[in-house]
């Protein structure tokens, strides 16, 4: 928590720091109330939790004297009861392997999270193949290799020469994961945002063969977000959420911004399975995603 609590210390201390510039001991007016609605949608909460916080406000202290803690409180209230239903764990039950593919934009951290969550299985006795399916750049597979090497010797990797077909890797590295007794076959994919239809077209195709090897499989399709673009996290996981069934979400990188409110907001709106959130780029900086302990950091 405390790793959280420091995380989001730009996010909460740019809230505190303007709910404290409106609410110093001041009657909740209507006046009031849209200054702080305002507030809260540029702290990329969203348009619908910032009028769930002044409705809450509003109901409670019309017309009351209010200090920043107690709208505080309700923020943090309100933001918890928002998340909550989206709190969920990971679920790696089920007939092995289970295969699960990490999709977003380069950058996102969706390397870095397929490693952490490989190093955690291995770690937990479980064996792991890592496929580098971002095919295209070099330093992600070199950085999913380095992942892999950390998992130890549970920890197996796949790639191919760079430029190869995505699809085909993917092809072979469910078949080897059934074949071998995989519990976990954890699929890296392209990111680059250049070309949206080539990009979505080959996601499509790599979600495709999967299927072909296990109709069960893919069992995840997790969208990695950049906990850092704030708002923008929408419209990017709006193009992934065309081109495949997501089936939950990691926000990364909510460590040191002060746009971490956006998760509110992506819950909200694509109403999706919430993980685990990334707060660093260590290997146990992955927490499984808690709606109150990151309610109450977020609040300050
Ligand atoms: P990808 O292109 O989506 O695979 O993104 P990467 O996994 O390569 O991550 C991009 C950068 O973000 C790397 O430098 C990572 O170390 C960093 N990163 C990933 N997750 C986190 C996080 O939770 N916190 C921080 N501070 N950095 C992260």
């Amino acid at each position: 928590f405390s790793r959280l609590a420091s995380g989001l210390k730009r996010s909460s201390s740019r809230l505190s720091e303007s709910v404290s510039s409106v609410f110093t001991r001041r009657k909740l007016d209507d006046e009031a109330l849209e200054e702080l609605e305002d507030l809260l949608i540029a702290a990329d909460l969203g348009a619908v939790t910032a009028a769930r916080v002044t409705a809450r406000l509003a109901r409670d202290k019309f017309d009351k004297d209010v200090t920043d803690i107690e709208v505080r409180e309700a923020l943090a209230e309100t933001v918890a009861e928002t998340l909550k239903p989206y709190e969920q764990p990971l679920d790696m039950s089920g007939e092995p392997p289970r295969v699960v593919v990490f999709v977003g934009v380069n950058g996102s951290g969706k390397t870095t999270t397929l490693g952490k969550i490989a190093v955690k299985m291995t770690r937990e006795g479980g064996k792991v193949l890592n496929v580098a399916g971002d095919t295209f750049r070099a330093a992600a597979v070199e950085q999913l290799q380095v992942w892999s090497e950390r998992g130890g010797a549970n920890a197996h990797f796949m790639s191919r020469e760079i430029g190869a077909d995505a699809a085909g890797l993917t092809y072979d590295a469910v078949e080897k994961g059934r074949r071998e007794g995989f519990d976990g076959v954890l699929i890296d994919t392209a990111g680059r945002l250049q070309n949206k239809t080539e990009l979505m077209d080959e996601l499509r195709k790599v979600l495709r063969v999967i299927r072909k090897v296990d109709e069960t499989a893919p069992h995840h399709v997790i969208l990695v977000l950049d906990g850092t673009v704030g708002s923008n996290a929408i419209s990017q996981a709006e193009a992934f959420l065309e081109a495949a069934n997501i089936t939950g979400v990691i926000m990364t990188k909510l460590d040191g911004t002060a746009k971490g409110g956006a998760l509110v907001q992506v819950a909200e709106r694509f109403k999706l399975p919430i993980h685990y959130i990334g707060v660093g780029e260590g290997e146990s900086d992955l927490q499984p995603f808690d709606a109150r302990a990151f309610a109450r950091a977020l609040a300050g």
